[in-house]
């Protein structure tokens, strides 16, 4: 069985994570040599930095501009930080938010925008800095968990705005196992980042717990070992581990505020200096799928972007449940990533009343099927045969 996803990691990151010989402060230097950018500063989570980056910008009260298609954690985090969240609407015919309607929905309560380059597909920098020009009491921060250096005709994202999130789970483009680092190149800022973190988040320790978690992960998530945990998962058994959100709640992680430690920092360092070719091979395979599966499936393609890093190569499919339950039988896991819309959800539709229409949204959401990435071309050939088959 192939797994919709694979953590970007092999044995050297294990080995690393068990010998825990990098710091926090080191993975900061090597992730923000990496990126290009002055200061790179590390947090449990994503959503934590997003969390700690809104009260070290002294934004509280007000309005922050955000996709509706998006991880659901990015709103938790605008809400719980204070800020109410301000949906919008996908571009047609793409994955990344609407700028005329996001522009058209700040205000002058709106402090800033969450510039977000789904799936590693490079939000449009030229009309951002537009946006920006017209409405200077905004900010922008990029969110680039899915992007990481994605660039707008040559120039990276991450780079155009006040300061910009990765989030660094196993499931993304780069991990430091769990994990999460804000980037900008104002030291004040990161000053004021640090001081906030070091006042909140508790120190990590080795690790060893997350080096074992790693370990299980890899081998969970690989082809051999992957059907056994499928028939594991389907039985109910680990429920808790997969389904990372609920819809009623606005919540955060019990430790959002315990930090990375030893183990964690370790693996993060090597990954940095694994990046470029990490991204070059979802580039690879990127390019491979379009080519394959252009005879069978032409309509439903995703773009190819250049400076896309593709942290999902999405289909559209009329039926993608249909899709997901053909594909298992013949051995490959898709993946249904972001398939709910924010406002819409229960725990926001109250507070978002009066947003929207969110209709491409809500037609990303019914269409969209992920396929593996991961793979080398020996496996996406296959992948790419069944959906040829089954599509
Ligand atoms: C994963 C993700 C985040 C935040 O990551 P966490 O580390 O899980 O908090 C932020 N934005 C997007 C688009 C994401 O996919």
């Amino acid at each position: 069985m192939i797994p919709r996803l694979r953590p970007p990691t092999g044995l050297r990151e294990i080995a690393a994570a068990f010998a825990a010989r990098s710091s926090v402060a080191d993975f900061e230097r090597a992730f923000a040599r990496t990126f290009g950018q002055a200061e790179a500063v590390a947090f449990p989570y994503g959503r934590t930095g997003l969390l700690v980056l809104l009260e070290a910008l002294g934004i509280r009260g007000r309005e922050i501009v955000l996709p509706a298609y998006t991880c659901v954690v990015v709103a938790h985090a605008i809400v719980l930080s204070g800020n109410r969240p301000v949906f919008v609407d996908s571009e047609a015919g793409g994955f990344n938010m609407d700028l005329d309607k996001a522009e058209a929905a700040i205000t002058p309560d709106t402090a800033a925008i969450l510039a977000t380059s789904i799936h590693g597909y490079p939000v449009d920098l030229d009309r951002l800095a537009a946006l920006r020009a017209r409405n200077p009491h905004v900010r922008i921060i990029q969110d680039c968990a899915h992007s990481f250096a994605a660039e707008w005709n040559g120039a990276p994202v991450h780079k155009a705005g006040v300061a910009a999130v990765f989030g660094l789970n196993i499931s993304k483009v780069m991990t430091s196992v769990f994990g999460g680092m804000v980037t900008t190149d104002d030291p004040e800022l990161a000053m004021r980042l640090r001081s906030l973190r070091d006042g909140r988040v508790t120190a990590g320790g080795r690790g060893l717990g997350r080096a074992l978690y790693l370990a299980a992960a890899s081998m969970a998530l690989s082809p051999p070992t992957f059907g056994v945990v499928q028939r594991i998962a389907e039985l109910g058994l680990i429920d808790r581990f997969v389904r990372y959100y609920d819809e009623t709640l606005i919540d955060m992680p019990t430790d959002h505020l315990a930090q990375i430690g030893r183990a964690e920092a370790s693996v993060g360092v090597l990954q940095c200096a694994a990046y470029d070719g990490i991204v070059a091979h979802r580039r690879d395979i990127a390019a491979f799928y379009d080519a394959a599966l252009r005879p069978a499936l032409s309509a439903n393609l995703p773009p190819l972007v250049a400076g896309a890093t593709y942290s999902h190569y999405v289909l559209g499919v009329p039926d993608p449940l249909r899709l997901v339950a053909a594909a298992r039988t013949r051995g490959v896991e898709l993946g249904r990533v972001i398939d709910y819309c924010i406002p819409h959800m229960p725990a926001y539709r109250e507070m978002t009343a009066g947003q929207g229409p969110f209709d491409e949204t809500c037609r990303l959401n019914a269409s969209i099927v992920n396929v593996p990435l991961w793979v080398d071309r020996r496996r996406a050939a296959k992948v790419a045969e069944i959906l040829g088959e089954i599509g």
